[in-house]
Order: structure tokens, then sequence, then C-alpha cells
């Protein structure tokens, strides 16, 4: 029977630069068609890192070549303009490896815009470093005159720094709900999604942040009544003293280890830690549900249940 799976591609999925994202893609849509072809409906979520970070750097230098001109490019703006290129890349691939296997589906790209808490405390402790690193007069007149929050970052200079606040809803949740109904493949919530706060009446703001994809991918996975997330990245299981000479690869994980080993350190935050809580949370919203964290390659194999860490109650 086939399954409503949610994918959740990591940087290694897309690589670091334009040339470095057109051959992955290919790689990726293999990995995404191969479980098409056994029957299983997917959505595709994804991460930004490098491509929004590239994306902000150009429109920042944009703004250094002529201030009086070029106002600076809001970082929701550059979310959505990351969303844009990555959907780009990604349902070109789709078509062509759907196409090649002689399957009939089309491929769409929603630019979805995640709602975040404005009370949210990461929005009183900004963490994530994004951008240039600027001098620090550049950092003193982007700070007086921006509001920007701004960290010296071990010597190399001066960063912005925003905050990374818990996704709370998909605004598009409906279309892209619709979408998986007729049949489509559906790329959504790239990035995180774009961050925005309601304010008055409908109108929905653009928040300086960026929200974790694996974290907006377990909201994509819950709000799509999803059976499985799957959160593919650069190892093929998760480990308990990860890189130490006991290190432990597991099959599989339930909530109640996942937090005792939450607890005891083993998954570093910003890396492995948002995926295994992801992963708990969304094993735990509905009965039957499970996530799997593996490599993409093993995607398939995966799913057969043959490798990865499986989390499931
Ligand atoms: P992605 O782009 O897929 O989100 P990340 O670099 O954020 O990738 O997270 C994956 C990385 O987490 C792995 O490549 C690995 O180096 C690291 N990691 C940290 N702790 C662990 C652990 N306990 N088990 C496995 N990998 C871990
Ligand atoms: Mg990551």
């Amino acid at each position: 029977m086939g399954k409503r799976i949610v994918i959740a591609l990591g940087g290694n999925a897309l690589g670091n630069n334009l040339p470095e994202q057109m051959i992955a893609v290919k790689q990726t849509a293999k990995a995404i068609v191969d479980l098409i072809q056994e029957g299983h409906e997917v959505i595709v979520a994804h991460g930004n890192g490098p491509q929004v970070g590239m994306i902000q750097k150009a429109m920042a230098e944009l703004t250094r070549s002529d201030p009086e001109k070029y106002i600076p490019c809001p970082l929701s703006v550059c979310v959505a303009m990351s969303q844009g290129y990555i959907g780009y890349d990604l349902q070109n691939a789709l078509r062509e490896e759907l196409l090649d296997r002689g399957i009939n589906k089309g491929v769409a790209t929603v630019l979805t815009q995640v709602e975040v808490d404005p009370e949210d405390k990461a929005f009183q402790n900004p963490t994530k470093p994004i951008g240039a690193f600027m001098t620090k007069e550049e950092a003193d007149k982007m700070v007086a005159e921006r509001g920007y929050n701004v960290i010296e970052d071990a010597g190399r200079g001066y960063r912005r720094v925003v905050a990374s606040p818990k996704p709370q809803s998909i605004i598009e949740i409906q279309s892209i709900r619709d979408m998986v109904e007729a049949g489509l493949v559906v790329v959504a919530c790239g990035g995180g999604g774009i961050p925005v706060y309601k304010t008055e009446g409908h109108h929905l703001k653009g928040a300086a942040a960026v929200i974790d994809k694996d974290f907006a991918s377990c909201v994509l996975a819950q709000q799509v009544e999803a059976d499985t997330l799957i959160i593919l990245t650069a190892v093929e299981k998760v480990a308990i003293n990860f890189g130490k000479p006991d290190e432990k690869w597991l099959d599989s994980l339930t909530p109640d280890e996942a937090r005792k080993y939450i607890g005891e350190g083993h998954f570093a935050p910003g890396s492995m830690l948002p995926k295994v809580q992801a992963a708990v949370e969304f094993a735990e919203s509905a009965p039957g549900r499970s996530a799997l964290i593996t490599l993409l390659e093993k995607a398939k194999d995966g799913v057969a249940g043959k490798t990865g860490t499986a989390i499931h109650q």
C-alpha cells in the first residue's frame, strides 16, 4: 500500500552553489522518483542555507553599491527568492526523471509562508548567523539604521544574527493539500518557509527570522496527514556517542529513548538535534505515524525497513 510521505531534503541534496545544485538535484530526483514509482505520494520540503546566504549577500552588495537607490532586502524576501530558485531546479529535475520513467505526474512548487509567534522567546535571543561578514563600522551602521542584531564571530568579523522561532502553522496548507489530492508532486516549505506573523486584519508581515527546515517539515507532515516523515541528510543513521570510540549507530528509536539520549547530549544542536526532535514530535502526533532519518541514496531501502534510523512508538 502506498504511503503519504513528506521528505525533508538536507544540504547535501542541493549542493553549495549554482552548478553543484544543478548536478545534485539529478540524484535527488532519482531518490524521490524511486518512492513515487513504488506507489507512494511524496511531498518535498528542503533546506536553503547556502542558497539564502548567497542571495542575501548579493542583495547586501546591491545596497552597498548604491544605498540611496537600493534599500536592504528583507530576509523574508530572500527566503522567498531561495524557494523559487530551488523549486525551479527541483521541478525541472523531477519532471525529467518522471518522464524518463514514463510516469505522467505534474510537479509544482508552492511558495510557502509559515506562521511564527511574534512573542516566541527566540526573538529575544537571536542566535542564527546569516549573510556576509561586516567590518565594525558597517556593523555599527546596520545596528543604528536597521536595528539589526550583530555578533562578533570568532575573530572573523561581524555578522548579523536572526532568531529561529518555532513554526506554528502553514499558511498555504489548503493549496498544498489540494495539489497532493490532485496527484501532483508538491515542493513546499523550502528553507523552513517564509516566516510571517499576523498583524491587523488579514495582513501577514514577513519576520526577520529563519525557521529550521526540520521543524517546518514536521509541521507540514502533520498538516498533510502524512504516514511518514523522512529526513534525508549526510549520515545513514543516527548515532549515540557520535564521533567517539564507542559510537553506536541506531536502527530504531522510541520517543522515550530519544528523549533520554537528548538529555544526555548525544545530538548536536543545530544539526542532528532538530532532526531527532522533529522525528519524535511527528511519531507521537498520531497513531501509526513514523519518522526515518537516513541518507538521500538510502531513502528507498530505508522505507523498505532495510536501513536508516526509524523513530516510532
Ligand atoms: P542537513 O543539511 O541535512 O540538515 P546537518 O549538517 O544540519 O545536515 O545535520 C546532519 C549532521 O549531523 C551529520 O552530517 C552529522 O555530522 C551531524 N551529527 C551530529 N550529531 C549526530 C549524531 N548523534 N548522529 C549522527 N549524526 C550527527
Ligand atoms: Mg541542518
